[in-house]
This record gives structure tokens, C-alpha cells and sequence, in this order.
């Protein structure tokens, strides 16, 4: 028996992949979104339904509020609700501050700041009308200590957490919680920038002395999802980071 429908944005890789795959094991319906990269989409969707589990796949750029719109239009239609958003999709870039461009600017707020606003802007009329909803947004270690090189995507996450706690007490009285995840790293493709050097020295500097894996953040944030296990909890930030920042 599927309880609840969770609609996770930048689903086909990653971090997203892997709530996907946790949240199916759940027993959740699990709405893929996805935007170039259709082919992991369509092979995570056959591995879950294959498994037993219930998932679709939703193209989207979070970026545009169209698009956004049509995909929760489209996941409302095939799973009747969305019970809980999991706004995952983000980019990064890493350089030296001077060196970043109105462009660089552009794409990293256009994703990290005004996707999240869409992506939670178009759940949430579905969770007023049903008076419930679990919202978590993943933020991250830098938008809580600012990250050296890293300062537009540090600025875009610094962002989520303000919004994250904002709106939490806004739509706390519609008994609907927002909370976020705060990864530290992650080894996913967005490390692919790192030298092994640096992910060594990142390691060291990390006090449980490796790096986290995609599933370390999935189980945070099917904990935040859950009314049963985490109903008193809104407008938390919840560190994912092997200790490396406390
Ligand atoms: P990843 O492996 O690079 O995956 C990024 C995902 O975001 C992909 O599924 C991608 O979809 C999606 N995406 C990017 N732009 C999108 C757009 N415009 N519309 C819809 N989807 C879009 O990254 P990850 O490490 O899993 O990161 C997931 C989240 O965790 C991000 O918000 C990231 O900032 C955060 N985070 C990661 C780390 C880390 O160390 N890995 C640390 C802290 C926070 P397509 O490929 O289909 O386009």
C-alpha cells in the first residue's frame, strides 16, 4: 500500500537519485524530476518499478516557472497529491570571486534561488488545499560557512536556509513543515571539479575522516519528510557533514 507521493527535483544523478531510491523503498510514490540527463532518469525509474517500488519521471528545468508548473500539473494527475517536496536540482562552479561573470551569476541563481522558489512556489496550493505537507529543501555546508571559491554558490545557499526557516514559520499554521539538509561533501559529480589532493585534504579536515555518500544525506532527508518520525521538527538545518563543520 503507497502512502504518499514525494516529487524530488534533479532526481537523475546524485544526491536526488539516491532519495529517489530510498523514498521507493519507503513505500512512497516517487515523482523523478529530471533535465538533461533523461537517460539515468529512465533507467533509475525501471530500477525502482523493477524493484517493486512506484516511480515516474517529470522533465523540468526548475529555472523556468512554466515548466515547473506543467511537471506538478502533470505529477498531481498521475499521483492524485504531493505530500511532500524534496528541492534537490542545484549547480555549482567553482573560481576565484573576481573571476565570475554576470553569466556565472545568472545560472547558479537561476537554479539554486529561483528554482527553489518555483519548485516550492507550485507544491504549495497542493498542500494548502490538503492542510499537510513536508517540505526539505538541501542547502549546504558553505551557505552555512561560506566556502572560499565558492562564493556565488555559498550566496544561492545561504539563500535556501533563509527561506527554508522563513517560510517554515509561514506555513507552520497550514501544518506544513519546511526543514533543510546541509551536505558537506558529497561524492557525487559535483566533486568532479576537486583534484583527489583536495578531496584527500578535505577528508582529513573531516573528523569522521572520509567523504559522505549520497545515501548519508537521503537518510536525513527521509527523516525530515516523515510527519511519523520528525512532526515537531520546522525550520531546522540539519548538518549532513561528517563533523567537519559543527
Ligand atoms: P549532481 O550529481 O551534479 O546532480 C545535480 C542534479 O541537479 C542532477 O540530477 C541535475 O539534473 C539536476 N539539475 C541541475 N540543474 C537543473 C535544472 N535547471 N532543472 C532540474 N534539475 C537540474 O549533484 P549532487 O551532488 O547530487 O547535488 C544535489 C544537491 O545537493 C545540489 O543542490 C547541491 O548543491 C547539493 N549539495 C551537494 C554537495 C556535494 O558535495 N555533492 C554538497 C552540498 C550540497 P540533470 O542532470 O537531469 O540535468
Amino acid at each position: 500500500m503507497f502512502k504518499t507521493t514525494v516529487l524530488i527535483t534533479g532526481a537523475s544523478r546524485g544526491i536526488g537519485a539516491e532519495c529517489a531510491r530510498t523514498f521507493a523503498k519507503n513505500g512512497y510514490n516517487v515523482a523523478v524530476n529530471y533535465f538533461r540527463s533523461e537517460k539515468n532518469a529512465l533507467d533509475l525509474k525501471a530500477e525502482i518499478n523493477d524493484g517493486g517500488g512506484v516511480a515516474e519521471i517529470f522533465k523540468a528545468d526548475v529555472s523556468d516557472e512554466k515548466q515547473v508548473e506543467e511537471m506538478i500539473s502533470a505529477v498531481v494527475k498521475r499521483f492524485g497529491k504531493v505530500n511532500v517536496l524534496v528541492a534537490n536540482a542545484g549547480v555549482s562552479k567553482s573560481g576565484v570571486f573576481s573571476d565570475m561573470t554576470q553569466s556565472d551569476f545568472d545560472k547558479i541563481f537561476d537554479t539554486n534561488v529561483r528554482g527553489m522558489f518555483n519548485v516550492v512556489k507550485g507544491v504549495l496550493p497542493h498542500m494548502y488545499e490538503r492542510e499537510s505537507g513536508s517540505i526539505v529543501t538541501i542547502s549546504s555546508i558553505w551557505g552555512q560557512t561560506g566556502g572560499s571559491c565558492e562564493v556565488l554558490y555559498s550566496m544561492s545557499k545561504a539563500a535556501i536556509i533563509g527561506m527554508t526557516k522563513a517560510l517554515a514559520k509561514e506555513v507552520a499554521p497550514m501544518h506544513i513543515r519546511v526543514n533543510s539538509v546541509s551536505p558537506g561533501a558529497i561524492d557525487t559529480d559535483m566533486l568532479s571539479c576537486l583534484t583527489d589532493e583536495e578531496k584527500e585534504d578535505f577528508i582529513m579536515q573531516t573528523p569522521l575522516n572520509r567523504l559522505g555518500k549520497p545515501k548519508d544525506v537521503a537518510d536525513a532527508v527521509l527523516f525530515l519528510a516523515d510527519d511519523d518520525k520528525s512532526s515537531f521538527i520546522t525550520g531546522h538545518v540539519l548538518s549532513v557533514n561528517g563533523g567537519y563543520f559543527i
